[in-house]
């Protein structure tokens, strides 16, 4: 499980999050959601160690994240993670951009990673694109290629940064159909989106952020149906 303290992360003097306590648990999806600005993104950064903390403590499985003796790399392997930006190899196909990673950290063999990279391209439903190179996927096709990169991997948790923001609305849709598969197959997955339909559907809970404090987490029905927070209210109101 995923274990935050705590949690205080400050850019100059900028106190981006002011004492974050969350747990995830296996096979729990959880969402994030809050205005821009409010420190989501920083959050999964914390999570995954690239981000430095000031205070408390971030603990994947036990590993203290930021504890120096932690090999950070091979924590990461355990923390698969998709960005806004679709960011792959533009000299590389499909199949070869996702047998890179479980070829050169992994180390497995290049049938093994071929293989690897089939598998999981057939999972996001990219089985047909083997071959293609990403300038020739649409926008929702390349986001599922970064899925596939990085189920590639075989992480623990997946860590979704707005992974349909920079999308055009036709193509949501098939980015967080892909998503909610995962989920329904039982992956731990953090997702800071700004789809409120996936956050109620999919979501166990969902927490939200306002000015680096969680104000609010809870079951969707909770969230979305009963907010405590003023700032709850506010924010629903307007994304709705
Ligand atoms: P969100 O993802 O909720 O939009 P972020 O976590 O990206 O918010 O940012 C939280 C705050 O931290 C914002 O005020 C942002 O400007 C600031 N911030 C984010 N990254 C940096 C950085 N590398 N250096 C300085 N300030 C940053
Ligand atoms: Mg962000």
């Amino acid at each position: 499980m995923i274990e935050i303290k705590q949690l205080h992360k400050y850019f100059g003097a900028l106190h981006v999050l002011q004492g974050i306590d969350l747990n995830v648990s296996k096979g729990e999806v959880l969402s994030i959601i809050g205005s821009s600005g409010s420190g989501k993104s920083t959050l999964l950064y914390c999570i995954n160690g690239l981000e430095e903390i000031q205070q408390g403590q971030v603990v994947v499985d036990g590993t203290p994240v930021h504890d120096r003796k932690t090999d950070i790399n091979k924590l990461r392997q355990r923390l698969g993670m998709v960005f806004q930006q679709w960011n792959s190899f533009p000299h590389l196909t499909a199949l070869e951009n996702v047998a890179l990673a479980p070829k050169i950290v992994k180390k497995v063999s290049r049938d093994q990673a071929k293989s690897i990279a089939e598998k999981q391209l057939k999972h996001v439903g990219l089985g047909d694109k083997l071959d293609v190179y990403p300038s020739a996927l649409s926008g929702g096709q390349q986001q599922r290629l970064a899925i596939a990169r990085a189920l590639a991997m075989e992480p623990e948790y997946m860590l979704f940064d707005e992974a349909t923001s920079a999308l055009d609305p036709e193509l949501v849709g098939e980015v967080l159909d892909t998503m909610r598969l995962l989920a329904e197959e039982g992956m731990t997955m953090i997702c800071v989106t700004h789809e409120m339909g996936f956050a109620r559907d999919v979501s166990d809970r969902v927490a939200y952020f306002h000015q680096g404090v969680m104000e609010e987490v809870g079951p969707p029905e909770q969230i979305f149906g009963a907010p405590q927070s003023v700032h709850t209210q506010k924010f629903l109101a307007n994304v709705r």
